[in-house]
């Protein structure tokens, strides 16, 4: 079944919440042998670790950081603990209270920027360079439908998410000759903490109401997503964005 993970090696960045920590989860169930959880705070990885069984913990561990800092190099502590890197998940984001572009500050467009743009280039270039030189290895970045469509209120979410997407174009081309994968996946508005402030006004039931099927996502349906794009059972799709939305981007 090339859906299992036997024998492979892991990385999940924003593990500790959401859709990080469901793809986690479907990780250790499609048995990854080890598993490296990344995310800014310890505690918030601790509480994570709570959530698993003790089989499930035995195969993880746990690195605090800033996906946006240089200095925190992942890939490389994946490589000291079990001697090989086949899997990335750069996952982690953050998103900003819906404004009209008159209205939006430039600092939350630095902010934004710095996580969701600057964040998975950092991660592109750690990862890549420790597996192009194995000459193997899939990397899945988690964009969204607004990183395939306008965004209204949500400008510089959304060009933070046409650069992950972008970012994932050109790292496919630029890894494919090395045995590399590079592939995204575009989620639709999903059931996590970071779409809970929307939840005011009606916002989960006009965004359901915008998807073909009515109705808002779960992680765990990302999570088989990032599942196939990462296992060999998607041993062809290079470059490919996949769209996980219920029909909410028309296209
Ligand atoms: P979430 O807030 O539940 O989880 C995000 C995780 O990322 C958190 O644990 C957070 O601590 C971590 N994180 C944030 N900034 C970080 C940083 N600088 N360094 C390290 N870790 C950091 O949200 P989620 O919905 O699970 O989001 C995961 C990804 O999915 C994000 O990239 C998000 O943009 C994307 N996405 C989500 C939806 C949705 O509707 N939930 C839709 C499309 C795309």
């Amino acid at each position: 079944n090339t859906f299992f993970l036997n024998d492979k090696v892991a990385l999940i960045t924003g593990a500790a919440s959401g859709i990080g920590l469901a793809t986690a989860k479907t990780f250790l169930a499609a048995n990854v042998r080890g598993l490296l959880l990344v995310d800014l705070s310890q505690e918030r990885l601790d509480r994570t670790l709570l959530e698993l069984s003790s089989d499930e913990r035995q195969r993880c561990q746990c690195f605090v950081a800033d996906v946006s800092s240089e200095a925190e190099n992942y890939a490389q502590r994946a490589l000291e603990l079990w001697g090989k890197l086949d899997i990335a998940v750069l996952n982690a984001g953050i998103v900003h209270a819906p404004t009209s572009i008159l209205d939006t500050d430039a600092k939350i467009w630095d902010k934004i920027m710095q996580v969701n743009g600057r964040g998975v280039f950092l991660g592109l270039k750690q990862c890549g360079k420790v597996m192009t030189e194995r000459k193997s290895g899939s990397i899945v970045i988690t964009a969204s439908q607004l990183g395939l469509q306008g965004s209204p209120s949500l400008a510089a979410y959304g060009a933070s998410k046409f650069a992950a997407r972008g970012l994932a174009l050109t790292a496919a081309e630029e890894f494919a000759p090395f045995g590399v994968r590079v592939n995204s996946v575009c989620p639709g508005p999903t059931i996590t903490p970071i779409i809970d402030a929307l939840k005011e006004d009606d916002g989960w039931s006009r965004m359901a109401d915008q998807c073909l099927m009515k109705r808002l996502g779960d992680a765990r349906e990302i999570a088989n997503a990032i599942l196939y794009l990462s296992s060999d059972a998607s041993s062809f799709c290079c470059g490919t964005s996949l769209k996980v939305d219920g029909g909410y981007a028309k296209f």
